[in-house]
């Protein structure tokens, strides 16, 4: 295994140098993003890209797009998932998956404050307690990084909560969810996680970077509730029902 980074001082100093070296354009327009109402670093595109593309309502139970700024909508009041509230940045629409894949496979660690400045303006009540989703130790080398850690430490800084890597803990290797039938999802993730030590809150909230199905997450609920937990959120960046 490599040694661990510490993933809050490697995301504040690639931010900083981000600016610095870069001229940083918004990836949908390509104008400058030094006059964004927060600043070029913190902004993952510009204010009119931002209203253009970005404004959608959100079920705060699912996070998929809403038509108006209903709660909760019609599927999640008929079939509530396993957690409480979902919260996204947005409808997982361009440019947010190519960013996304940046952040997740081009080591575009910096991303992580913009992108946890954006999702922090969307959380209501934040838990005390952040759980990102853990990589295996072997996915882990091969990245280099646990982007859901490096995402939960930037929202740490936003919501004043704490940040708890040591509890959910993946202790099978397992083929990547993407692609897989919903079976051979399930069967995937059998095993595939457990909980180590107790919860130093009833109100947690799962950091994971993009939430698909959603059995990763249910997964991690159900394993949460036979420890204690009461209020479980899930923090992403976007949740897509596309397989
Ligand atoms: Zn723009
Ligand atoms: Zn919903």
């Amino acid at each position: 295994m490599i040694p661990a980074i510490n993933p809050r001082r490697l995301t504040r100093w690639l931010t900083h140098w981000r600016g610095k070296i870069l001229p940083l354009q918004c990836p949908v327009c390509h104008l400058s993003l030094a006059t964004t109402s927060v600043g070029a670093t913190q902004a993952l595109c510009c204010d009119a890209c931002w209203d253009a593309h970005y404004q959608y309502h959100l079920c705060q139970c699912c996070g998929l797009p809403v038509t108006d700024s209903q709660a909760r909508c019609g599927a999640c009041l008929s079939h509530p998932p396993a957690w409480d509230h979902l919260f996204a940045i947005s409808a997982y629409h361009d440019p947010l998956p190519q960013l996304v894949h940046a952040f997740k496979y081009q080591q575009a660690f910096e991303l992580a404050l913009p992108f946890a400045r954006q999702l922090s303006e969307r959380i209501l009540h934040p838990a005390p307690v952040l759980l990102p989703v853990p990589l295996h130790w072997r996915r882990r080398w091969q990245r280099g990084f646990n982007q859901s850690v490096h995402l939960a430490w930037a929202l740490a800084d936003h919501l004043d909560t704490q940040v708890v890597d040591n509890v959910l803990v993946r202790h099978r290797h397992t083929a990547p969810q993407q692609g897989l039938s919903r079976q051979a999802r399930l069967s995937n993730l059998k095993h595939a996680f457990a909980i180590r030590g107790e919860l130093p809150s009833s109100h947690v909230a799962i950091v994971d970077d993009v939430v698909t199905t959603g059995q990763t997450v249910s997964q991690l609920c159900r394993l949460l509730r036979r420890v204690g937990a009461e209020t479980i959120d899930i923090y992403c960046l976007a949740r897509t029902d596309l397989p």
